[in-house]
């Protein structure tokens, strides 16, 4: 029995993109697994495919991170304007409601979003 990984386009950190298998949130944002001091931290972080930033505050459970995902893709909100540099204005520039959504989407965390799983950030 085997199955295959859907597969998206992330930029990686010299700009180049590689094709990699992760789970696809929209055109711009995918799941991915989260690393930290290069390490995987057994958990999911959702990363911006035009950047390859990762675009959570910290990593979730799977199920944390499709919620967080869906609420993304919800949010209208102008993505090709995300550059790796500036979204922290890009944030700032949005309408009230959007920028509320998409904090606390990026706030991904088990503990606050009572899933069950412990809080690997
Ligand atoms: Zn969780």
């Amino acid at each position: 029995m085997s199955f295959v990984l859907p597969t998206v386009d992330i930029a990686t950190r010299e700009g180049v993109p590689i094709t990699l298998p992760c789970e696809p949130i929209n055109d711009v944002l995918a799941i991915t697994p989260a690393v930290g001091r290069g390490r995987f931290i057994g958990a999911f972080t959702i990363t911006h495919r035009p950047t390859g930033r990762e675009f959570t505050e910290s990593g979730g459970c799977i199920d944390c991170c499709r919620e967080a995902g869906r609420l993304l893709a919800e949010v209208a909100v102008d993505w090709s304007a995300l550059t790796a540099d500036n979204s922290l204005d890009w944030l700032k520039a949005l309408p009230a409601d959007a920028q509320a959504a998409v904090t606390k989407a990026r706030a991904i965390s088990c503990d606050q979003w009572h899933c069950g799983q412990d809080d690997e950030s």
